[in-house]
Parts: C-alpha cells; structure tokens; sequence
C-alpha cells in the first residue's frame, strides 16, 4: 500500500514543536510514498500579534515570520532529501477573510501544495476556542451553517489545491461535550461546494486525526468521501495532521480504506502545484 500523508505541522507551526529533521526521518523510516510538511498560516492573523490590537488573543503567533521559516527550511531540505518525496506545502487558514494575503501566499513559487483550511469564521472564535455546551442545538445548527458557508465560499475561490479537513468542528462538540449534531441538513452545499472543487480541478483530504483523538471516523467520513467521488471527484488526498513526530502517517491506512471504500483507486498529491497520483 502507498501511504502519503499530505497534511503535517513542525516546529513552525504555533502549536507544534516537532524537530523538522526528526519529522522527516521519521517519514523516511516509514517508508511514506509522498510526506508534506504543511504549516499553519492563518491569513487573517498574518501579522504579528500586535497588529491586531483590539483583539484579546491568548496565544502569541507571527504566522508571517512561520510561513518564511517553514517553507525556507522545506526547501533547503528538500535538497539534503532528495531521494525522498519530500514536499513543501502550507495549511492556509482562512483565505477568504483576508484574500490580500491568501493571494501572497499561493503566489509563492515554492510552494509544491497548499491546503485550503477554515478554522474560524469571521468575528468568531476558532473553533478551537467555541464553548459548545453553553451553545443550544439551535445556535450550533446556525455555526454549522455558517461554517459550510464558509467552505463553500473557499470552494468557488479555489485557488487552493485540497480543501482541508471539511467537518473536522465535529470533533470539538463530540470529543468534548458528546454533542453529535446530524450533517444532512447540510448535504446540499456540501455538495455545491464539491461541485466548485471539481470544477476548479481541486479535491478533498482524508483527514485522519479523528481516528487518534477520538472522534472515530476520518474528515470527512465514508458518507462525503463517497459524495464527493460520486459527484465526479478524482482528486483525494490523505492527511494525518500530525503535530509530533510521532503521529506522522497514524492511522493513514483507515483514511486509504476510506478512500477506497468510496470508490477511489488513487491517491493524489501535488508536486509544483501539480496533481500527481499513486495507486491505493
Ligand atoms: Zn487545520
Ligand atoms: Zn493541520
């Protein structure tokens, strides 16, 4: 089996501090087919912190100096690695709430894959940070609504390669609170926004973390892979969004299985911004 794991944090991103050596010698040891180190870079918090001074942020960040560090380190490596498929990607947050920076971002000529991700919608908390159990069903139905506008919205950009994680806020109501809100309501523009993403020549990732960190199922599960696929989707990636040395390339085989059991029969990856497959 070919295992890629296309969706993974080092020390350049804010909430990681994995050696991006080790990280890489771990991806070598395991034999991966295809390993992208895709640091976080929020477009909307591209400055440094102080910049954003009527926000009461609690964490430091300066995803602008991550972003240089990340992808500079990357491409230095790629050519002590280069022997290994070693690809020098980004997760790029929030693209529709600050395009300026998202239009910087991709214009980066490095850059060999970028993951379009939402982790917050605008005036809002990430994800992360939202208090789901002081929240009624109404109010989280309304957030899920605003979140797959969101993705939508990305979609009809497009101008990412693979949208990231699409449900992984589930993992935050469920994991936590054992809130378990049911998506069919949202089926309809979870559909449109894949039918943007086939237009535009993007895909979806499989990402597995919901495996480790309990969730169960991968983002997205069986159900919207198959959506997807069925819709005419060829191009699917899979993730573990690792951010230890460790968890690189856990539980991949799930998200592969995943894949297939949805009708694919490749794996995709970008080199050069360019999709490339292999076999399951
Ligand atoms: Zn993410
Ligand atoms: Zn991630």
């Amino acid at each position: 089996m070919n295992i890629i794991d296309c969706h993974t944090h080092t020390q350049f991103s804010m909430d990681s501090d994995a050696d991006i050596e080790k990280c890489i010698e771990q991806a070598v040891k395991l034999n991966l087919s295809a390993y992208a180190i895709t640091d976080h870079c929020e477009c909307n918090w591209w400055y440094p912190k102080e910049y954003y001074a009527d926000t009461d942020l609690s964490e430091d960040f300066n995803y602008q100096a991550d972003f240089e560090n990340s992808v500079s380190a990357v491409t230095k490596l790629k050519e002590k690695y280069k022997n290994f498929n070693l690809l020098c990607g980004v997760e790029m947050g929030q693209a529709m709430l600050a395009p300026d920076i998202a239009e910087k971002i991709i214009s980066d000529s490095r850059l060999d894959f970028i993951i379009g991700s939402v982790h917050q919608i605008k005036n809002e908390k990430d994800f992360y940070y939202i208090e789901y159990n002081k929240m009624s069903m109404n109010e989280i139905y309304n957030l899920l609504e605003r979140y797959f506008i969101e993705i939508y919205n990305l979609c009809k950009w497009g101008k990412f390669d693979i949208l990231g994680h699409i449900t992984y806020c589930l993992r935050y109501m469920k994991c936590r609170h054992n809130i378990n809100p049911d998506l069919s309501r949202f089926d309809d523009i979870i559909s449109e926004s894949f039918r943007e993403l086939i237009r535009n020549g993007k895909g979806i990732e499989i990402n597995t973390s919901g495996i480790r960190q309990g969730f169960g199922e991968c983002f997205p599960d069986l159900k919207y892979t198959k959506m997807f696929h069925d819709l005419g989707g060829e191009i699917i990636s899979t993730g573990s969004d690792a951010h230890t040395v460790e968890d690189i390339g856990k539980n991949i085989p799930e998200g592969i299985k995943t894949a297939y059991d949805a009708g694919f029969r490749r794996l995709c990856f970008f080199r050069n911004r360019r999709p490339e497959f292999t076999d399951i």
